[in-house]
């Protein structure tokens, strides 16, 4: 039996793990495209999630004391569970978030690449090791090493509600931390499925994973039940709730907010390749992309060639819920407001808008939105200043490449971006100087997929990492040791030091650092 057929059953167990103590009811998860119900989930309250935090609590322990090779192969064996079912979860996700089974390949692809990556490279960065005691220490040896916290809360938003989550689930994991995961309200079958892929792929440690499901209250009650960090991926305004909530109990927090990406194209780019990029990354996913473009610069002596190039490629896609879709609804309907309202905006503003050749009338709902390119919107205008999280892409004409990194960089938020040169000193340049925490040269979100390089925003967007090194490093302390290996004649601290010591110190501090000047 598939775990999609057993997603009742399997909400039915965690909540009989759970809801014995305190639930508010349950909720219905539906699929955007057609209404029809995915499943129904507990709302997980106050009491209900601290118990859980609990459990985890308790797991977390045999879980960090079974070191980097037992947790190894554990994580190994949930990557190749994945693997194995790729195809089943790639169906929950195209029914319960709408986006196409293709681009769920893809999304869960990069989420098993990072699980690999995540559990392949903890030991290397987070295991213990001796650094140069240095002078003043000279006698002692020194120890570092990077210790989990325990229990991470996760909380999650619906758009990538694999990829996104997993990015702090598989580091924390790897790191040696149980974790409780609070799916989106919109992708709850989603979180349920990985949570009970983990119970199947690793039966002697159910509880290092566990999620409870609901909204915004039962996230709050995780930012309160005790987890030794939260990690928080969603938009600022309830970033802001959280790091709130945080600040309570002195809870650390890692915030991966919303962004308003921007792709410079510069007089030298491929402008074929450019216009693709642009295209792709704006509306894949019907344009629901943290990191997706949202705004393109484009110097003036490339401007008209990669306008037309966009609005001939714009014009061959056509959003749907079939395989061949470019790319589904919106997964949340309130979201089809915010983007007419930008697009609204944009054109009373005097802006040009271009929008694809598929007829709005045959889309099979309104939660499906026709892409739409916006010419020459003004800087102060909705459309450029905050996030649309739909499938649009405002195209504004600069007289070179420095006007569009200032441009670019006038953004609250920070989180990728994109520049297209042929010229790689002026392609790293670019990207060095743009405000963000991620820009791909000529391609875009490319970052993304390289599980080496971390993975966060600047501003608004956020701050803290997942991925890489410092995604692992994200989810532990550090924790430093001396050990005194040979006892000197002298000791500074100590109150039977001599009263020439301070002064002996003074003079090997002026020979050592006083000639620099
Ligand atoms: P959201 O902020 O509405 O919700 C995110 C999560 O927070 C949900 O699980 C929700 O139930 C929970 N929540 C709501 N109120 C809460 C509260 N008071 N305390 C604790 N938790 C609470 O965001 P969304 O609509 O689900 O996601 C879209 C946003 O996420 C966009 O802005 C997008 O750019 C951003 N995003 C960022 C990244 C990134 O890595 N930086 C990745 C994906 C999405």
């Amino acid at each position: 039996m598939s775990l999609v057929d057993q997603l009742d059953t399997v909400t039915d167990a965690s909540a009989g793990t759970v809801d014995r103590h305190a639930t508010t009811g349950t909720f219905e998860s539906t699929s955007p495209a057609s209404g029809a119900l995915v499943g129904i989930f507990p709302v997980h309250d106050a009491e209900a999630v601290r118990e859980t935090v609990e459990r985890a609590r308790g797991a977390s322990e045999r879980w960090a004391a079974l070191g980097f090779d037992g947790r190894g192969k554990r994580l190994a064996a949930y990557r190749g569970y994945l693997a194995r079912r790729l195809n089943e979860l790639a169906d929950l996700v195209h029914r319960e978030n709408g986006k196409p089974h293709a681009d769920a390949i893809l999304e869960i692809t990069l989420a098993i690449d990072h699980l690999a990556w995540a559990g392949a490279h903890a030991r290397k960065t987070l295991g213990p090791r001796r650094v140069r005691a240095g002078m003043l220490a000279a006698n002692h040896a020194a120890y570092l090493e990077y210790q989990p916290f325990g229990v991470i809360g996760v909380i999650g938003p619906w758009n990538y509600p694999v990829y996104t989550p997993m990015g702090s689930i598989s580091y924390s994991l790897a790191a040696g931390n149980a974790v409780v995961f609070k799916p989106s309200e919109h992708t709850p079958a989603i979180g349920a499925w990985l949570a009970a892929a983990w119970r199947a792929a690793v039966p002697d440690a159910v509880d290092v994973f566990q999620v409870v499901t609901g909204f915004g209250d039962t996230g709050a009650a995780l930012c309160g039940a005790g987890v030794g960090k939260l990690a928080f991926t969603g938009s600022a305004p309830t970033g802001r709730k959280v790091m709130a909530a945080c600040a309570e109990t002195l809870t650390p927090v890692l915030l991966e907010l919303g962004g308003k990406d921007a792709m410079i194209v510069d007089d030298d780019a491929d402008v074929v390749a450019a216009a693709d990029a642009a295209v792709w990354g704006a509306m894949s996913n019907g344009g629901q992309t943290c990191i997706g473009i949202e705004r393109v610069y484009a110097t003036s002596a490339v401007y008209d060639r990669f306008v037309a190039e966009v609005t001939a490629q714009v014009q061959k896609l056509r959003p749907g819920s079939d395989d061949e879709a470019s790319y589904g609804p919106m997964t949340m309907a309130s979201q089809t407001g915010v983007v007419r309202r930008h697009v609204d905006a944009a054109t009373a503003a005097g802006a040009r808008v271009i929008r694809g050749d598929a007829d709005p009338g045959l889309f099979p709902s309104e939660n499906y939105l026709a892409p739409t390119v916006l010419l020459d919107v003004p800087e102060d205008n909705v459309a450029i200043r905050e996030e649309t999280f739909g499938p649009t892409l405002s195209i504004t004409k600069v007289r070179d490449a420095e006007e569009a990194l200032e441009l670019t960089n006038t953004s609250a938020t920070g989180l990728g971006g994109a520049v297209f040169t042929r010229s790689k000193a002026r392609g790293l340049d670019l990207a060095r100087r743009m405000r963000s925490g991620m820009t791909s040269i000529n391609s875009v979100i490319t970052f993304a997929s390289v599980p080496a390089l971390p993975f966060g925003g600047v501003g608004d967007s956020g701050f803290g990492r997942i991925h890489g090194e410092d995604g692992l490093k994200e989810f532990t302390r550090a924790k430093s040791i001396t050990r005194q290996r040979v006892a000197l004649p002298v000791n500074l601290m100590s109150f039977g030091r001599p009263a020439t010591a301070a002064d002996a110190l003074a003079r090997v501090m002026g020979m050592v650092h006083g000639r620099h000047r």
